[in-house]
């Protein structure tokens, strides 16, 4: 196995391990319709409304994860509940802290600051979080329980934000492991990372998982 199959696995079985500790933390969704869910972290920035476009030209149904603060700084163009009408939106906490360095009750702050930025911005009220890194803690889940909260993990992670990646592998990579309910993770990382990785990855993976049965819905 040589060090890049090795890093995916480290980035794909501890999501699938803490899944295991209670059914409100979810890594995959498995549907008997070949259903599988494309999620975007980390956004919105400058190149949201172009990935939705590009998504909707498409016809892929996705999950976009945004942080409170990129919420609030993000124009909308006065529109935001016809924006937010094209995907589903989840909460990435307010500052994209690492879960496992906080307090309980900064984490329930920040989520709460999330979920109060992306309503009032879009009319959107998320029911689903996922924490910044796929990081999980007993108060996370207790939280996530008591709100009606689903905790919104993964079984394939792109591998997007590696540097220097090839979008040839990681389409390779990405098929290895997709099955009936697989969330992918992909980053809302801006315009450049848009244009030089996204569109080329998503239009290949598109193809494939057309060709393999599958279709993309929302969570
Ligand atoms: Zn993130």
């Amino acid at each position: 196995m040589n060090a890049l199959s090795l890093k995916y696995l480290w980035l794909n079985i501890p999501p699938r391990i803490a899944s295991t500790f209670s059914p409100v933390v979810v890594s995959r969704v498995p549907n008997h319709e070949n259903k599988i869910f494309l999620t975007f972290d980390d956004g919105p920035t400058d190149a949201t409304k172009h990935l939705l476009t590009y998504l909707e030209s498409m016809s892929i149904v996705s999950t976009f994860f945004w942080t409170g603060s990129n919420v609030a700084s993000f124009d909308t163009d006065g529109d935001g509940s016809r924006l937010a009408s094209s995907v589903t939106i989840g909460n990435h906490f307010n500052d994209h802290r690492d879960p496992w360095t906080m307090r309980r009750k900064a984490m329930q702050e920040s989520i709460s600051e999330a979920a109060t930025a992306i309503t009032s911005k879009t009319g959107v009220v998320p029911k689903t979080v996922r924490p910044p890194y796929g990081h999980v803690t007993p108060g996370l889940v207790s939280m996530a329980r008591a709100n009606g909260l689903r905790v919104i993990l993964w079984d394939v992670m792109a591998g997007d934000f590696m540097d220097g990646i090839d979008v040839e592998v990681m389409v390779a990579e990405c098929c290895k492991r997709i099955q009936s309910g697989s969330i992918v993770v992909l980053h809302d990382h801006g315009i450049r990372h848009f244009e030089d990785v996204l569109i080329p990855f998503i239009s290949r993976l598109n193809t494939r998982i057309v060709e393999a049965g599958f279709s993309f819905s929302a969570l």
